[in-house]
């Protein structure tokens, strides 16, 4: 036997009509469009030397050895405090973008791509090649996908909602007058437009590229 039931469920209306664009990095961990930067979460650099350390020694013991299974849970342990503190910092900024707006816009990274382009697209090239090669890649990686997946179920859950869009050109594209050229980007952290000299900081600059094609 089974009992059916049903029942209307309003849908939430958001409290806030904003709507912003949002960049993800390595150097600022999100860019948005409204010129709020987001510093990387600082777990990863204060166990970094640990990590390195405990990999070493774990090289170094005796397979099957009980000095070996000592070092594994303890950097097993480590593991795990470098994943609750990244979830914390993905909850309290996604927490926090998702309070102050109901749409939210975001370039649609899928994770598999973005470990590929760490040498460089034709779009970008090389961008973020050296942060992004190092011991720190996957969990950057993950950290950027597990954010996207929380601020759509909490703007889904505040009657926000995000919007992905194809990641195209917004690194090298003009927000000011749209001309696009990757002369524009002449540094990694400083977009200057050959055609009518606007200069930002180029994440600035891609968020409200991100912006634009939704509003
Ligand atoms: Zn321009």
């Amino acid at each position: 036997m089974s009992i059916q039931t049903e029942r209307e469920i309003e849908s939430p209306v958001h409290p806030n009509p904003g709507i912003v664009g949002i960049d993800l990095g390595v150097a600022r961990f999100a860019t948005l469009s409204d010129g709020t930067a987001i510093a990387p979460g600082r777990f990863f650099p204060r166990h970094e030397a640990r990590l390195k350390r405990l990999q070493r020694a774990l090289s170094r013991k005796k397979k099957g050895s009980r000095n070996r299974e000592k070092v594994r849970k303890k950097l097993a342990r480590l593991h795990r405090n470098m994943a609750d503190a990244r979830n914390d910092f993905l909850h309290k900024v996604s927490t926090t973008i998702c309070k102050s707006h109901a749409v939210v816009v975001v370039e649609d990274l899928n994770v598999k791509g973005m470990s590929a382009s760490a040498a460089g697209t034709v779009e970008t090239p090389g961008r973020n090649v050296r942060q992004k090669s190092g011991l720190n890649r996957s969990l950057l990686d993950q950290g950027w996908s597990a954010f996207l997946r929380m601020l759509e179920y909490k703007a889904d859950g505040s009657g926000g909602r995000v919007v992905r869009i194809p990641p195209q050109y917004t690194s090298q594209t003009c927000a000011v007058c749209g001309h696009v050229s990757p002369e524009n980007r002449t540094t990694q952290a400083l977009f200057r437009c050959v055609s009518c000299g606007h200069a930002e900081n180029a994440d600035l600059n891609a968020a409200r590229n991100i912006l634009t094609q939704v509003s």
